[in-house]
């Protein structure tokens, strides 16, 4: 996918059907989702469309990663989803009941991987922004403050986690009771099935980054914390 580097409405629409193109299948609009578009729409499982055109994250995320990353591994979670829970107790189950079911079942670990990773994938692609970063909004940086002692300090916990998570995984923000907390987990594993609410997300599998930073991770992930979170997504699930 070429980037492009004239963002007017019509590029947008232009990379959308590019990306429609791609992907095959599009969620049925009006779908009802908790937390992501799509999550509460029945199967088939649809390829969510990306929430901005793929250059506009750049140059922290590039065009060519997201090419890959949403284009190839986002749609292959959810033809692999499709084509594991048809004809099985799942196949009418909207996303997250799929996710929630499936989860910590050893004869379900496909289904549940897939699912959770297509999941995953819509919540991580709607936790960043062109032009994010930056400061929260005031009702969210007081949350902040007052589960971490500062804004700086929950940033802090969010790059330790994304970094130290060993092997593929995601670092999030999460809502634990009436606080505030950071966690990373492994692979497809998701606080979708643990009684904190996920907040935002960063994907720190290598292909989220690799094309781009290789195995600086680190670099990676402080980019997108400097750059691309989306603060007001994080408000929005608070306070769902
Ligand atoms: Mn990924």
């Amino acid at each position: 996918m070429k980037s492009r580097k004239n963002k007017t409405s019509t590029t947008h629409k232009l990379d959308r059907r590019k990306f429609l193109a791609v992907s095959g299948a599009v969620c049925a609009s009006g779908a009802v989702g908790i937390l992501v578009p799509g999550a509460g729409a029945a199967v088939p499982h649809g390829l969510p469309p990306l929430p901005y055109p793929d250059n506009a994250l750049e140059p922290v995320i590039t065009a060519r990663t997201i090419s890959f990353h949403y284009g190839k591994h986002h749609k292959a979670y959810v033809d692999n989803l499709n084509r594991l829970a048809a004809g099985t107790e799942y196949a009418e189950l909207p996303l997250e009941r799929v996710v929630v079911a499936t989860a910590g079942k050893p004869d379900k670990t496909a289904i549940f991987n897939n699912a959770a990773q297509v999941w995953n994938h819509t919540f991580y692609w709607q936790s960043l922004r062109a032009n994010g970063g930056g400061e929260p909004p005031r009702a969210l940086k007081e949350r902040i403050e007052a589960s971490f002692g500062s804004f700086e300090e929950c940033k802090k916990k969010l790059s330790e986690a994304a970094v130290s998570q060993f092997g593929s995984g995601w670092a999030w923000l999460v809502l634990d009771g009436d606080k505030l907390g950071v966690v990373k987990s492994a692979n497809a594993e998701t606080p979708l099935t643990t009684r904190q609410k996920p907040l935002l997300t960063i994907d720190v599998w290598e292909h989220a980054y690799y094309l781009d930073y290789q195995n600086r991770r680190a670099d990676y992930v402080n980019a997108v914390l400097d750059k691309l979170v989306n603060w007001e997504f994080a408000l929005q699930n608070l306070s769902r």
